[in-house]
Formats: C-alpha cells, sequence, structure tokens
C-alpha cells in the first residue's frame, strides 16, 4: 500500500507516491496537481474544499476560510456555515479530500502518510498537523521540513556530492530561506529566516495598489467584491507575464467605461522593488547565522509557486552573481521531495537511507524540583534552541537537602526564565538514597529525534536505578511497537551521525606523522594536532564537522607529501598566523 507524501501548503496542498522508483505526483479530481488550502461549509451545510471553495471565497467570504495553516498551533478557531472550526480540522478537511482523489487515482486505499511543514514549526503546531492527519483517517508519524524536502528533490537530479544550497521557498503568503548543506548520506539545515508576511500576495496587492493609482481611484472606493476581482486579476496577469511580455487588467467602471492597465516585466520589476529589499535582508540573515559567505553556496533553489514570477531570477542573480536553479517546477519541488521520503519510508530498494538533520525550532530543558515549597524554579536548558537534530546532552542534578529521598526532573520546552512559564511536556520522579544535601546526584541525558521523539533518561549512579520518559508529541498516540521502531530509528541515527572513528583515524595518523618526523614538518604537525583537537573540542554540527574532516584530511595528505619531498605549501588557517614563524 502506498503511503503518500503531502506537501500541505499555506496555499496550495499537493500528493506525491513513490513509484517506479521515482516520485510521482497525484493529480486531484479535476485533473490538477495543486488542490487550493481553501475550506467552504455555506449556510445550506454544503460542503467544498480545494478549488471549488477558493472560487467561494469571493462570493462567499463569509463561510469561506483560506490560509488557516499559518494559525496552526494556537486557540484561533474559525466559523463556517455557522460552525467552529479549528486550524487542525479545517487541515483535516483538505488532507481527506488530498487522501480521496489519492485513493480514486491510484486505485487503492491509502491509510498512511508522510507529511512537510515549515523548518520553523515548533512543537504545538507540528503536533497539530499530525492531529489533522489523524483526524482525516492518515497515519502520519513521519514529519519533514519543507526545505529538507525540496534538497531530497535536488538531489536525486543532481546526484550526492557536497552542496551547499539555498533553499528559496516563495508561496502564497510567505518566504522561507533555509541553507542547507548536503553531504555524503546527510541533509543538513544550517539555518533559517523568514518572514511570514512577505508572498506572491504581496505582490498581487502592489499591482493592485498601483492599478489603483495609475487610474485615479480611491482604494476606498471599491467595495469587497471589486477588490476581490481586482485583486485576482493582478494575480492572474502576474502570473501570465512568466510567458507573455505583457498582460491587460481591466475593471468595469461607471457607465460602460473601463479601468484599464497594461503591465509589463519591467513595470512588474518597479513594483517589486521594496518587497525585493526586504527578501534581502531575509537572504543575509540566513547566509550569516549559516556561517557561510556567499562564495560558498553552490545554487539558490527556487522553491514555491511564487518563484515562477518573471523577474525573480534576475534579482537573485544580481544578488549572487549567478543565476538561481530552478529544478522543473518550482510549486511541486517540495511535493516531490516528500514523494521521495514516502519512498524511504516505504524503504523501497532503489533509493538510499538519507539522515535529515534540522535544527530545533524552540529550547528544551528542565527545571529540577528538589523541594515542593522551591517555589520558582528556573528552567535549566538541555536543548539550546537552534541546535542541530538529533541532539544529546547530559547533564548532572545533586541533592539540596539532607536526606532527600527523591529528585523530581521536569521537562520542559519554551524560552522563559522561570521553569512555570514554559510548557511542560512531562516529568521524571526518581529515588535517591537519603544522604547529605549534596552527595546524591542524577545524571540527565536528554536526546532529540528529528520524529519528534524525545527521549528523557535519568539514573542515580550509586543505586543504578535508571529511568527513562519518552515525551512523543502529545496528540500522537504510539503503540509499543511503534516506538521502539522510532527508538531502533533514533539509534540507527545517532550511529550514523557518529563518525568519531574516522576523526579517530585522522588523530592517529596526525600523532604518527608526529613521532615520526623531526623538525619544522614535527612542530608543523603539532600545530596541525593542537588544532583538530580544538575544533573537536569546540563541537558543532554534523556539517562542520565534515568540512573540518575534510580540511584535516587534505593538510595530513600535504604533510605526507613534504615527507615524500614534495613542495611545501600547507595552507594555514588564519589562526596559524598570527603567531608567526
Ligand atoms: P504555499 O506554499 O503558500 O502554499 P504556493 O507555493 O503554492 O504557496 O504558491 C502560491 C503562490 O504562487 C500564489 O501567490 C500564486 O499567485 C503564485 N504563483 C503561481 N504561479 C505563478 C507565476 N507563474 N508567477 C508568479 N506567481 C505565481
Ligand atoms: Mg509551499
Amino acid at each position: 500500500m502506498a503511503i503518500l507524501g503531502i506537501d500541505l501548503g499555506t496555499t496550495n496542498s499537493l500528493a506525491c507516491v513513490w513509484k517506479d522508483g521515482k516520485p510521482e505526483l497525484v493529480k486531484n479530481s479535476l485533473g490538477e496537481l495543486l488542490t487550493p488550502s481553501v475550506v467552504c461549509l455555506d449556510k445550506e451545510g454544503n460542503l467544498a474544499v480545494g478549488a471549488v471553495a477558493k472560487e467561494q471565497l469571493i462570493t462567499d467570504p463569509e463561510d469561506t476560510a483560506a490560509s488557516f495553516k499559518r494559525w496552526m498551533g494556537t486557540p484561533k478557531t474559525f466559523t463556517l456555515g455557522g460552525r467552529t472550526f479549528t486550524p487542525p480540522e479545517l487541515s483535516a478537511l483538505v488532507l481527506e479530500k488530498l487522501r480521496r482523489d489519492a485513493e480514486e487515482a491510484l486505485g487503492e486505499p491509502v491509510t498512511e502518510a508522510v507529511i512537510s511543514v515549515p523548518a520553523y514549526f515548533n512543537d504545538n503546531q507540528r503536533s497539530a498537523t499530525k492531529l489533522a492527519a489523524q483526524l482525516a483517517g492518515l497515519k502520519a508519524d513521519r514529519i519533514i521540513n519543507e526545505p529538507s524536502a525540496a534538497a531530497l528533490a535536488y538531489r536525486l537530479v543532481h546526484g550526492e556530492g557536497d552542496a551547499c544550497l539555498i533553499i528559496f521557498d516563495f508561496g502564497g503568503g510567505t518566504l522561507d530561506v533555509s541553507v542547507v548543506e548536503c553531504f555524503e548520506n546527510v541533509i543538513e539545515i544550517t539555518a533559517i529566516a523568514g518572514d511570514n508576511r512577505l508572498g506572491g500576495n504581496d505582490v498581487d496587492e502592489a499591482i493592485a495598489r498601483y492599478f489603483c493609482a495609475f487610474n485615479e481611484l480611491r482604494p476606498g472606493s471599491l467595495n469587497a467584491e471589486q477588490q476581490a476581482i481586482l485583486l485576482r486579476q493582478a494575480e492572474q496577469c502576474k502570473c501570465a507575464l512568466s510567458w507573455s511580455n505583457l498582460a491587460v487588467m481591466c475593471l468595469p467602471g461607471p457607465d460602460g467605461s473601463s479601468y484599464t492597465l497594461t503591465l509589463t516585466r519591467d513595470l512588474l520589476f518597479r513594483l517589486c522593488e521594496e518587497l525585493f529589499e526586504r527578501m534581502k535582508r531575509v537572504l543575509a540573515r540566513a547566509i550569516r547565522d549559516s556561517g557561510r559567505n556567499i562564495g560558498e553556496i553552490d545554487h539558490v533553489i527556487l522553491v514555491g509557486g511564487s518563484s515562477k514570477l518573471a523577474v525573480l531570477p534576475d534579482f537573485i542573480a544580481s544578488l549572487f552573481g549567478k543565476p538561481p536553479l530552478i529544478l522543473d517546477d518550482p510549486d511541486t519541488i517540495v511535493a516531490r521531495g516528500v514523494g521521495v521520503c514516502a519512498g524511504i519510508k516505504e524503504r523501497s530498494g532503489e533509493i538510499r537511507d538519507i539522515v535529515m538533520t534540522d535544527v530545533c525550532p524552540f529550547t528544551l530543558g528542565t527545571s529540577v524540583v528538589n523541594d515542593d515549597k522551591d517555589q520558582n524554579p528556573h528552567m535549566s536548558v538541555m536543548i539550546e534552541r537552534n541546535s542541530v537534530l538529533p541532539v544529546s546532552r547530559t547533564d548532572r542534578f545533586y541533592t539540596t537537602r539532607d536526606n532527600q529521598e527523591k529528585i523530581r526532573v521536569d521537562i520542559l520546552q519554551g524560552e522563559e526564565y522561570y521553569a512555570r512559564d514554559n510548557l511542560k511536556l512531562g516529568e521524571v520522579l526518581i529515588t535517591v538514597p537519603p544522604e547529605p544535601a549534596g552527595k546524591q546526584w542524577v545524571k540527565t541525558t536528554f536526546t532529540y529525534d528529528i520524529n519528534g521523539v524525545l527521549q528523557v533518561e535519568v539514573e542515580n549512579p550509586s543505586t543504578a536505578r535508571k529511568k527513562t520518559a519518552y515525551v512523543v508529541n502529545p496528540s500522537l498516540h504510539l503503540s509499543e511497537e511503534e516506538l521502539e521502531q522510532k527508538l531502533q530509528e533514533l539509534a540507527a541515527i545517532r550511529s550514523q551521525l557518529d563518525q568519531s572513528e574516522e576523526e579517530q583515524l585522522l588523530l592517529a595518523t596526525a600523532e604518527r606523522i608526529f613521532a615520526e618526523s623531526t623538525g619544522r614538518l614535527r612542530k608543523e604537525t603539532g600545530r596541525l594536532l593542537d588544532l583538530y583537537r580544538a575544533m573537536l573540542a569546540e563541537g558543532g554540527g554534523p556539517a562542520l564537522r565534515h568540512r573540518e574532516r575534510k580540511w584535516m584530511k587534505s593538510q595530513l595528505e600535504k604533510l605526507e607529501k613534504y615527507r615524500e619531498g614534495e613542495v611545501f605549501d600547507l595552507e594555514l588557517p588564519d589562526s596559524w598566523e598570527d603567531d608567526g614563524e
């Protein structure tokens, strides 16, 4: 039975399956790839989802909901046709439509899905997405980040070599920029930045505003329906410029007259200038946070429907000095990547398992409560926001009272100083032998994986007593076996990420050269060893460590060559040059 890959978008949603060794997009009941993420329940109780509901946004805006993805994980509700809906319920209606249409197209029942979400979605938003799937009759224990999905689709075409990518996802209402590093079978998001008020809608609005100014219409003079029509025309003309040099907008005026505007690419470019400025800032932030410089970016990949904006490639080219990469159809890239992920989940032999590492968008921590009179315990951070996933951290916590018998370790998520201001996910209570304060302690380990399973292990070394809590997203109810399977996957991921053996080999090689050599070579080898040891001690994400390994390896090769009598051209990093030689 096929697993359905779903790009559940703010504006449009798509489905994709893994078939005959490649991702295959699934058409909906109208024969289209894109299903608008819009739901309408009219006063007569008729439900419409997708293209039909999108039409009703104009004719029956009161009973129609769009862009509800923005509100996932929040208490906001929508009232349509006199009934109240939560964002997961509305999303479930979209998912249900995708599921049914896919069943029709594939000719078999679909019960399982992989769904993509923005990289910045927090635990609540991810849980809300899983809940939506459940409500739509879909088991979705795999949630994948949209930029990771796009990188998967990229690798399918461009192979598995090392690459540092910018995924520029420009959708209907949002811009998400991610720096993604790919090497071996790892895909790591190293930085994310975005503007959730910058999307294709803003281009439409800029065009509509110009239309009004050009025709000397006061924006207030149009009624709601005229405004909706104007915006729709603006959108149509914007899209038409992707294949045509000009597009004409026309709105009926009083007494049989009409207002018109001829839109050209030049004009579109000018109307977008302010939006381009904002894009530039988001790009700069993402690149700066990734620790890379602009020259190190191999490709900028345009993703999302608005990436088809006729004037966007020129703008990107002007910033990066090279044109962006456009992989087929930008608005289906994420869905195709999710399809690849579905294939991995089905364990299709054709694709290698890929480790996707993401950054954790929120902080996880604990407050250790030694005493119930302890009124205001503070948050003790275990996993810092923006840590690369999967991640594991260990810390010790001591008793604070004589003869204390229990230590309670709270599991918290959030950024607030006081424990009580953060979201409590669970707790572990452990018994310790009564002894003077500060004698007994617990070793606490937090491990968080890419599927949203947080494992908290608390151990009292003197009794060897150990307790483990698993916090799975609260709305997701896993059976014992599923949890076991997840934990095995987690162990596999951890061992794949732990490339310390290679690092040990590099150190051992350097030590051998040091032992074997004399004079300047020996001195240089010693410095190289110190520097690499310092790099390892500093830690860092898998991508950084991979680069450091590559660098160290090339340095060692040069040392070996020097010993063989070749030219000495060691490339010294800046820190070496300071202390002169
Ligand atoms: P989301 O990820 O928010 O669900 P999409 O990636 O589907 O959104 O993008 C939808 C946006 O793409 C809409 O604003 C639409 O106007 C825009 N769009 C689609 N085709 C084109 C085109 N040819 N030129 C410019 N914008 C386009
Ligand atoms: Mg999208």
